[in-house]
């Protein structure tokens, strides 16, 4: 095992945030060591490399706003980029900042263990690697762990079968096979769009269908890019001042002041807009009253029927148990035409449950279906995965995988943990940035946050920063009113930890909007972390 204990900071993950941390704690000084399971940057755009993988968010939004040179050599070109293209920005500013050379990479954590004597972090990789800091800062994201099916017989099959997330980097060849997908949330429905019209046969396995928003994605060119850099300034604020940290906000007319003939001109005009503003930009009574969530619903229901040929069929995509928005909306784009076609069968497994797995395909209570390959888009241990997937242990030894299995997850803004000292998190539970901001937005708010906590600890003197208990109960107990009164919270989902069997349920994502997340985080700021122990 090879050791090296001089760094000031671990920064695990090369995404977003992990970039972003590994920038700014380096311009603050720190000695920083960046710790990364795959052999790149990119994070999530570096393992989700599946056909059809691309933003739900624009561009000009989904993008880093700290540097201006950066926002001004970068070329974006088309309104929602592909994974490829996200993967190439994610590279180009590493290599602006320099920041690759600060990474180990091809090293899987699995082990962070804070030692009290020395105030230290101690991680051990799956690879053999042993670092040590001061400060730990978790940027490995809140959708890193792929869950497979719950079905007996995984091991049996023969032919190719692969996680969305684990997608091989030289692709998997699924012209002219028979294909089975499992899953139908925002991975699933943008692989089956993306094969749907070069396969034999595709077999989708869907056990709740989702609504959708269609997606418009027009190129850009030069012209659209000089326009759309003229408005950076004000999108930058936007995003700070917004709900979900984009340049779009809730409209401001209250739902009940509209007649239907209005609200449905309304819901028409953010419909051809084709973006996710339809969903956080338009009436937010959607996520508290279920009036008007069921006409919010009802008018996406249609659109999905319109589209779709055989009316049984139809009853099966169209989103039964839940209502528009309560769970994550994806955009699509042609997704209800490929279940129009021949060669597409959709299974509902309510009606008909999987039973196993074989050698050549998938044994359901009704039938046998016969598949050359098979893929699990059938989603992620959300918002804790990437925490309790490895052995992370803070004083007097407690595990936290243990802790929030026994009491449930609590933390402190999403960002520290009481008993963690020194230990930081982005896209933690409990944060907006866990499912309702664009990811970038709370990215870059919530590791500034961090690097102002850690310059604080420093100009102190101190070496150990941890959120009281106090302000961690007090956080937990307003993050579930506010997630209480939404409609989310009744939901099924990952959102509310409903999607991995036996997992306590608890809304991951703060509710009450990342405009107002960051107002709290900038009080505890500006009170000089007074919500901290600082020792
Ligand atoms: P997901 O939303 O959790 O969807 C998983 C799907 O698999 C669901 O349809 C689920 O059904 C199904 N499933 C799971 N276990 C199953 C089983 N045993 N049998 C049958 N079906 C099963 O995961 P995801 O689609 O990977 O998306 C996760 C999140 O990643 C998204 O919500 C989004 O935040 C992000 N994402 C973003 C983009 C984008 O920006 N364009 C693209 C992809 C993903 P149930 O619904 O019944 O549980």
């Amino acid at each position: 095992m090879s050791h090296t204990n001089n760094y000031d900071a671990l920064v695990v993950g090369a995404g977003f945030t992990g970039l972003y941390t590994v920038f700014k704690l380096r311009d603050l000084g720190l000695k920083v060591c960046g710790v990364e399971a795959g052999n790149g940057v990119g994070g999530t755009w570096y393992w989700n490399r599946y056909p059809g993988a691309r933003t739900d968010s624009q561009s000009y939004v989904y993008q880093y706003f700290f540097s201006k040179e950066i926002l001004n050599e970068w070329n974006w070109s088309e309104r929602f980029p592909s994974q490829q293209e996200t993967e190439r920005y994610l590279n180009f500013v590493a290599d602006k900042l320099d920041l690759k050379s600060h990474y180990k990479f091809g090293q899987q954590v699995t082990e962070a263990r804070y030692d009290e004597e020395d105030q230290t972090w101690n991680i051990i990789t799956a690879e053999g690697m042993s670092l040590s800091a001061s400060f730990l800062v978790m940027g490995s994201g809140g959708l890193t762990v792929p869950k497979n099916p719950e079905v007996d017989g995984i091991k049996d099959f023969q032919g190719k079968m692969i996680h969305t997330s684990r997608w091989p980097q030289e692709g998997l060849m699924t012209e002219d096979k028979r294909v089975g997908v499992i899953g139908t949330g925002a991975t699933g429905i943008q692989v089956i769009q993306s094969i749907g019209k070069n396969v034999e046969s595709l077999t989708v396995f869907q056990r709740t269908a989702n609504y959708t928003i269609p997606m418009r994605n027009p190129k850009y060119d030069d012209k659209k890019r000089t326009e759309l850099r003229k408005k950076y300034p004000d999108i930058k604020k936007q995003r700070n001042e917004t709900f979900a940290g984009f340049s779009f906000d809730f409209q401001e007319v209250p739902f009940k002041d509209l007649e239907p003939p209005a609200r449905k001109k309304m819901m028409e005009k953010y419909w051809a807009d084709g973006s996710l503003s339809f969903w956080i930009g338009q009436f937010p009574e959607i996520f508290f009253e279920e009036e008007a969530n069921r006409e919010v619903s009802n008018f996406v229901k249609q659109k999905i029927r319109a589209r779709i040929n055989d009316p049984e069929l139809a009853n099966k995509l169209i989103p039964s148990d839940h209502g528009f928005g309560t769970r994550r909306v994806p955009l699509e784009n042609q997704y209800y035409e490929i279940f129009n076609q021949e060669n597409v069968n959709l299974v509902d497994v309510n009606e008909e449950p999987l039973q196993s797995i074989e050698k050549n395909g998938i044994r359901t209570s009704k039938t046998f279906y016969e598949l050359d390959s098979l893929i699990f888009a059938t989603g992620f241990d959300a918002g804790t995965g990437a925490l309790t997937s490895i052995d992370l242990y803070g004083k007097d030894r407690r595990l936290l995988r243990d802790e929030w299995n026994d009491k449930g997850i609590s933390t402190f803004m999403g960002l520290q943990v009481h008993g963690y000292p020194n230990m930081f998190m982005v896209m933690a539970p409990m944060s907006p940035v866990a499912a309702f901001c664009n990811v970038p937005t709370c990215v870059e708010q919530s590791v500034d946050w961090i690097s102002d906590c850690i310059r604080h600890v420093r100009e102190r003197g101190a070496k150990s920063v941890e959120p009281s208990l106090q302000a961690e109960q007090e956080w937990v107990k307003h993050h579930d009113e506010v997630a209480d009164e939404t409609l989310v919270s009744k939901v099924d989902s990952w959102y509310t930890s409903a999607n991995v069997p036996g997992k306590m349920r608890r809304v991951i994502p703060y509710c009450g909007g990342a405009n107002v997340y960051r107002e709290h985080c900038d009080k505890v700021r500006k009170g000089g972390f007074a919500e901290c122990l600082i020792s």
